[in-house]
């Protein structure tokens, strides 16, 4: 048997977790300043200092008491995610690949256009539902981005651009979760994600221009229409369950029709009305872009309040797929046009970074071993083609 002094004991313990305040909702920002028995409106002085001002160093923030600060420094860090990689399309788009504590990266786009600014924010490491056009499903999973590694998104973008204090020139006007993970399979940490974008004491971005976008687990939509009032985008990509449950496996789980009611509750718990569904559907050539596609998809959503954004597929090595002829995505737009519902093509941003939408890759260690599969699958239709 051995014993063990104090000293050696005290040398093998593991050092404090320091709490990362960037991660920290409005209620839990205050409830971590009353833990350290300050009072409840330090937490909007620090909300401010990092998100306004964009500061990660407790010394700048003045108008915090020198002993506050000490106690911070003790506890508390202000840790944005490392950025390992920054490109710029000739077309101005930005991409970051950031790494997360795992060790994987994950990816973050700005599209600016005019006066807006949006920005796409991963948030899962990978993703686990693999629908079949996806760079990102091809990657496998990991794990969930935390409230920190999402908002810091939001937070590096900003300090980018050298754009802080962000109440001053807003380089981000519009936030999509639309990166790399399905949102509500990371419902918590992107739920007080978002209410930071929205907060006065965080980035003050409407709700209206804060959109989380699903592939439809029914069960989370119903759940987040209690707490969040965010906008709302669907991938649909088909008009009937046979197609969608080959495109997007989780439709086999909750079909269309089940995926289109959940959408009219959360609208319906909304206290403001005329806000839509936005349904996104990704052009694949000969997959889901003809003209008669065109029309189920119009007699599907005759009576939904939506508007829907045609994605022409953009390539990605992996994929089995193609993009569209311009005169397919042409007559697929027309024939919604006729049918009155407000329809966009997607123009393509930042293809020559890889940052267009259906692109982000990240640098997953997954856990499911999909990407192994994947490769292999890929790597025998590549034999077959040269021996062909
Ligand atoms: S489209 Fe979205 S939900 Fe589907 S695999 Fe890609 S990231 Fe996941």
């Amino acid at each position: 048997m051995t014993t063990e002094t104090s000293e050696q004991h005290a040398t093998t313990q593991a050092p404090v977790e320091k709490t990362n305040l960037l991660g920290l909702s409005r209620e839990k920002m205050e409830a971590f300043c009353l833990s350290l028995g300050e009072k409840s409106f330090r937490a909007q002085q620090l909300l401010k200092w990092i998100h306004h001002h964009g500061v990660d160093d407790f010394d700048e923030m003045t108008n915090i008491s020198k002993n506050f600060r000490a106690q911070l420094k003790e506890c508390a860090e202000i840790r944005p995610p490392e950025v390992v990689t920054e490109k710029t399309s000739k077309d101005g788009t930005r991409k970051w690949a950031v790494k997360v504590t795992s060790g994987s990266l994950v990816e973050t786009v700005l599209i600016p256009d005019g006066d807006r600014g949006t920005l796409c924010v991963s948030s899962q490491v990978g993703c686990s539902l693999d629908c079949s056009f996806c760079s990102t499903g091809k990657q496998g999973f990991q794990r969930d981005l935390t409230v920190a590694e999402i908002i810091g998104q939001v937070w590096l973008a900003i300090k980018s651009y050298d754009a802080f204090p962000s109440t001053n020139k807003k380089i981000i006007t519009n936030v999509v979760m639309m990166g790399m993970g399905e949102p509500l399979l990371n419902f918590d940490n992107v739920v007080d994600a978002m209410s930071l974008m929205l907060d006065d004491f965080g980035y003050g971005i409407s709700k209206r221009r804060v959109t989380l976008s699903t592939s439809g687990v029914v069960p989370a939509l119903d759940r987040l229409g209690d707490v969040s009032s965010v906008s709302l985008a669907i991938s649909l990509h088909a008009a009937d369950d046979e197609l969608r449950n080959q495109l997007v496996p989780i439709n086999k789980r909750y079909p269309i029709a089940e995926l289109l009611a959940a959408c009219t509750r959360y609208w319906d718990k909304q206290s403001d009305t005329h806000r839509v569904t936005t349904v996104e559907y990704t052009l694949i050539a000969g997959v889901n872009d003809s003209p008669e596609q065109a029309h189920a998809l119009a007699r599907l959503l005759k009576d939904f309040p939506c508007k829907i954004n045609l994605i022409p597929f953009n390539p990605f090595p992996l994929s089995d797929y193609e993009r569209p002829s311009k005169r397919a995505v042409d007559r697929f737009w027309q024939v919604l046009s006729n049918s009155n519902i407000v329809t966009t093509v997607r123009s393509t941003r930042g293809d020559d970074i890889d940052a267009a939408c259906g692109q982000l890759i990240g640098q997953v260690a997954d856990r499911t071993k999909r990407s192994e599969r994947h490769k292999a699958n890929y790597n025998q239709v590549q034999a077959v083609n040269i021996i062909e």
